[in-house]
């Protein structure tokens, strides 16, 4: 091995070793890919392991996403051994290995350690800056995040190397820190929400030491870059844990970092409406996931972020706003906050403020405007919106099964309507701020000037 560092070993007496009899992991549940790429090494006189979420998922009965490796190897050497191999990163270089649509990372061995290198730089808060430097596999295993993470599958013998008590932690189920806990939220504050994500997926409970500094140093999370947190936002919430993910971010004290504004909204909706909306969606998110169904960053915002855009709605109606104008103003204002914690890219940004406009506008059924809606671009999802929202209040179910009807029949449906709009008291004939404005999430609010034809009196565009 040419670059590896020369390093200290952490634990002298080196790993706990589990063999194959032991841990039960079969090379039948892996990716062949993985495989080939370990026995290539292997072959090489290298060291192949495979290491990360692929092991810890394997020891729990699941199936991993995506498979890393690490080895004593080099980039160079790695890429030697590999036709279908390109390096990545210019801070820290990583092979990858393709396979089709597989990648396989391959990683060399990493060291955090040796405070006096240089090569490791921190800020004044301990945030790791840049680390680049190559080691042992006790290193590469101790400057890893949780000891479950930090264990690896050795092709040489298939037996798994734990360096850190990771494998305990697994039988036990219990996500631990490595390492003292404050310290390493402060390298990398977005631990925290790995903490949170992780215990959802896995269905594990964090440790007693790992769980303490989370509410304390969750303001931390602001320092962290939006598109990190976007991504994580998006792993968080859209891959079949959601409702589980949520309930940790609130029990942790994180969720006023990750979306603060939807938390100030929960804390003053003392009804809980908005509450239950917010998880429904993220209900059916989950259910969405199971099935295999497609799921969209954009809808998954504008449920995130519904109770913040309805506080502010509140907030700018209160001030006399005019209602259209305040629902843009709201929708804006919203989405410019989030974007600042989490890069929220204006491919979703856009699509989820549609979503919100477009509530006001199933209160209103002149038969051009419905057909108009219908054949709206984002009409599915803002119908289906405007369904989940039947969570908070059901004073629009009257709106939810004309549209349904509407989507079936359009004719008979504008048709039957109209026959109906003689009585002067028909409730389709509310403000269309009603469908949005209410802090509740949708519960009506007093009736506003109408006009006569039945249509509401501020219509948006
Ligand atoms: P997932 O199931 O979501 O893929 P994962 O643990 O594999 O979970 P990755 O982001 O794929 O997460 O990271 C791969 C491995 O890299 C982790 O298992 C962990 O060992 C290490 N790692 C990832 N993020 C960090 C971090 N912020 N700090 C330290 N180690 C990390
Ligand atoms: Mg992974």
């Amino acid at each position: 091995m040419t670059d590896t560092a020369a390093s200290t070993s952490p634990t002298p007496a080196g790993p706990h070793v589990i063999p194959r009899d032991v841990h039960g992991i079969s090379r039948k549940q892996m990716s062949p890919n993985a495989l080939r790429v370990l026995y290539r090494l292997r072959e090489a006189g290298f060291g192949g392991y495979l290491v990360g979420g692929a092991v810890r998922d394997l020891l729990v009965g699941g199936a991993p996403k995506d498979y890393d490796v690490a080895t004593d190897a080099t980039p160079e050497q790695v890429r030697a051994l590999f036709r279908n191999c390109r390096l990545i990163g210019r801070r820290f270089r990583l092979a990858h290995v393709v396979y089709g649509r597989e990648i396989i990372e391959v990683a060399t061995f990493r060291a955090n350690g040796g405070d006096d290198e240089g090569d490791r730089l921190t800020d004044d808060g301990g945030r790791l800056l840049r680390d680049n430097i190559y080691g042992s596999i006790e290193d590469d295993a101790i400057r890893r995040d949780f000891t479950a993470n930090a264990l690896y599958y050795a092709i040489e013998d298939f037996s798994v190397r734990d360096y850190t008590g990771g494998y305990a932690d697994v039988q036990a189920r219990l996500l631990r820190l490595i390492g003292e806990p404050e310290a390493r939220y402060r390298e990398d504050p977005v631990r925290m929400l790995r903490a949170a994500r992780l215990a959802a997926k896995l269905g594990f409970t964090i440790e007693a030491a790992t769980a303490e500094p989370l509410p304390r140093l969750a303001p931390l999370l602001a320092e962290a870059a939006p598109a990190r947190l976007f991504e994580e936002t998006l792993k968080l919430f859209l891959s079949g844990h959601a409702v589980a993910s949520f309930e940790l971010l609130e029990a942790t004290g994180l969720l006023p970092a990750l979306l603060p504004e939807t938390a100030q909204a929960l804390a003053s909706n003392k009804s809980g409406a908005l509450r239950r909306m917010l998880v429904q969606g993220l209900r059916n998110t989950d259910a969405r996931v199971a099935a295999e169904e497609s799921v969209s960053p954009a809808f998954l915002y504008a449920v995130l972020l519904w109770p913040a855009y309805c506080r502010a709605l509140a907030l700018l109606q209160a001030q006399g706003v005019h209602a259209v104008e305040a629902q843009r103003r709201a929708a804006d204002r919203v989405s410019l906050h989030q974007v600042a914690r989490t890069a929220l890219p204006r491919r979703f940004s856009l699509p989820m403020q549609e979503i919100w406009l477009l509530q006001p506008r199933f209160a209103l059924r002149q038969r051009k405007r419905v057909f108009r809606l219908l054949a709206h671009p984002r009409f599915r999802a803002a119908f289906d919106f405007l369904e989940l929202r039947l969570t908070a209040s059901d004073s629009h179910a009257g709106d939810v099964a004309f549209w349904r009807e509407a989507q079936l029949h359009p004719a008979q449906a504008v048709d039957a309507s109209e026959h109906a709009a003689g009585d002067a008291d028909d409730p389709h004939e509310a403000d269309p701020a009603d469908a949005g404005a209410a802090d509740d999430g949708g519960a009506p609010r007093k009736r506003r000037r109408r006009r006569r034809n039945g249509a509401a009196a501020q219509a948006p565009a």
